[in-house]
């Protein structure tokens, strides 16, 4: 049984639609990533799951339908997400931003993975690099301790060097907390280092799906 299942999502705004007939499932300790070009609708399936935007089809976590459940409660039965743009509160420190999220007993889980956040724990976020802004982002998800992971284009912006880093820490997260990954992506190099599965989206419907060795052979057709 898929720890996350979408049936036939269908998303609106005002009567445009954006989503059609979705379909997708994660796995239990799965990493699975949805590509797709600007504007494909990947924000909209990743709210969607977490009840932040209204549609219409089925979301069934760990064999529950959740689909008329609230964010929080959402959240409470174990859905994370670091949105689009991080949105930070950049005038607090790293560790306030954390604990927006959950209580100081929840850091040294979360520091675990992101030393280096540990060690600048009391400067304020707007001064540490793009990809350290990320790592809180992801950090701060964490606090939560979910079972699934989303992650809205979590290579925006950053260096090729700095997206293997952050890749690097996906992978521990899903390796040594068995915690489920979805994650939706422009950038391929992303979904290389880190997913086991792929889709791709293209103007709000699933086009191809595939394992990730799967990806490298239609990589041209689709991303040139
Ligand atoms: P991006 O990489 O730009 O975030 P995306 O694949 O995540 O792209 P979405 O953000 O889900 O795509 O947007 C899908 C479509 O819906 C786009 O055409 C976008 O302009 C439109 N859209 C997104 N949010 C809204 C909104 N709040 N109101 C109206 N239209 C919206």
């Amino acid at each position: 049984m898929p720890l996350l299942e979408v049936e036939r999502l269908n998303a609106f705004y005002g009567k445009a639609q954006v989503l059609r007939d979705v379909s997708i499932a994660v796995d239990e300790g799965e990493a699975v990533a949805v590509l797709g070009p600007n504007g494909a609708g990947k924000t909209t399936l990743l709210n969607s799951i977490c009840g932040l935007v209204r549609a219409d089809g089925r979301i069934v976590f760990d064999g529950r339908d959740i689909s008329a459940l609230k964010p929080h409660e959402r959240i409470k039965l174990g859905i994370a997400i670091s949105p689009e743009g991080r949105r930070l509160f950049p005038e607090m420190s790293v560790e306030d931003n954390l604990l927006i999220a959950g209580d100081s007993n929840k850091l040294d889980f979360v520091y675990n993975i992101f030393p280096n956040l540990k060690e600048k724990r009391k400067q304020k976020a707007k001064n540490l690099s793009g990809g350290e802004q990320q790592m809180i982002a992801i950090a701060r998800a964490l606090m939560l301790e979910p079972r699934l992971l989303l992650l809205d284009e979590p290579s925006m912006g950053l260096a090729p060097i700095v997206v293997e880093n952050i890749a690097e820490r996906i992978e521990t997260i899903k390796e040594e907390l068995g915690i489920s990954i979805l994650l939706v992506e422009q950038n391929t190099q992303m979904a290389f280092d880190v997913a086991d599965r792929f889709y791709i989206l293209a103007s709000g419907q699933i086009v191809r799906e595939g394992t990730i060795e799967e990806m490298e052979e239609i990589e041209q057709e689709y991303f040139g």
